[in-house]
């Protein structure tokens, strides 16, 4: 008797330990749980915040490569294009060209109207040529009332057609600076081909278009002067970069 006395004590005993273990159980399953939970709130949050750095990142990028009147590229954004698309062009011999153009007299609106009234044209004279050229061209304000653009792809003729419709669609925007006052202005345009035979470099490429730009203004202003589409027109010193020191 004693002995069955001793039986349920440990069945008792045994009983409680178990209900110990099962509450255990439960509350480890209640941690686990939690802390679960808490690493998928964790890992949405990482996320998110991933996100939303990237879009400030693309923001910030769009930021440095834009300019602040007129939204289209800016200079820092084009010479990096102009080297890519040089690089490019050189691997693909495709035809490349540079266009560089210059608002006429603009210093007079500016006297005549005020700066923001010249504003206001340089804003005018972005959005035409925005819808002048293809998409896979680069439009940029070069800097002050230049503009540049960069056409990949681009045999003579065709270059000489973009930088007409320009230079018309240019002349043909009415801007409304005021009121009661509509202005008028033109562009001088210079351009130039890409050499793909020779060594050469971009800024003398810039240059090139640059001096033609150059010409046109002297000649008259409201022009194009386009460089004819290259193998013997070869500056001294691109001469100089393909043949070294007998040029130099
Ligand atoms: P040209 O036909 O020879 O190019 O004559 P121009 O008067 O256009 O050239 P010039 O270099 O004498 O004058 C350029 C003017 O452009 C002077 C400068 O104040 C103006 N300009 C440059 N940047 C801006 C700008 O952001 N806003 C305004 N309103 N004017 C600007
Ligand atoms: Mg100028
Ligand atoms: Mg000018």
């Amino acid at each position: 008797r004693a002995l069955a006395g001793v039986g349920e004590v440990t069945k008792e005993a045994l009983g409680v330990v178990g209900q110990c273990e099962r509450r255990e159980h439960r509350q480890l399953d209640v941690l686990v749980d939690v802390v679960e939970r808490r690493q998928v709130q964790e890992q949405a949050l990482v996320e998110e915040r991933t996100q939303a750095l990237a879009l400030a990142n693309q923001q910030l990028q769009l930021i440095s490569n834009t300019d602040g009147l007129t939204g289209i590229a800016n200079r820092r954004h084009f010479d990096q294009t102009l080297a890519h698309e040089w690089a490019r062009a050189q691997r693909g011999q495709t035809p490349l060209s540079l266009i560089m153009l210059d608002v006429d007299v603009f210093k007079h609106f500016n006297d005549h109207y005020g700066h923001l009234a010249g504003d206001r044209v340089l804003q005018a004279v972005a959005q035409t040529l925005n819808a002048c050229v293809r998409p896979m061209d680069t439009l940029a304000r070069y800097g002050g009332e230049e503009f540049a653009v960069v056409l990949p792809a681009c045999q003579g003729p065709f270059g000489q057609a973009a930088a007409e419709r320009i230079r018309r669609a240019i002349e043909t925007t009415v801007v409304q600076v005021a009121p009661h006052k509509k202005l008028c202005v033109t562009v001088s345009i210079g351009g130039a081909f890409a050499l793909q035979w020779v060594r050469s470099t971009t800024t003398l490429w810039t240059d090139r278009a640059d001096s033609q730009l150059y010409q046109a203004k002297t000649t008259g202003r409201n022009r194009i002067c386009i460089e004819a589409q290259p193998n013997s027109t070869v500056s001294a010193e691109e001469k100089s970069l393909l043949f070294g020191p007998l040029y130099s």
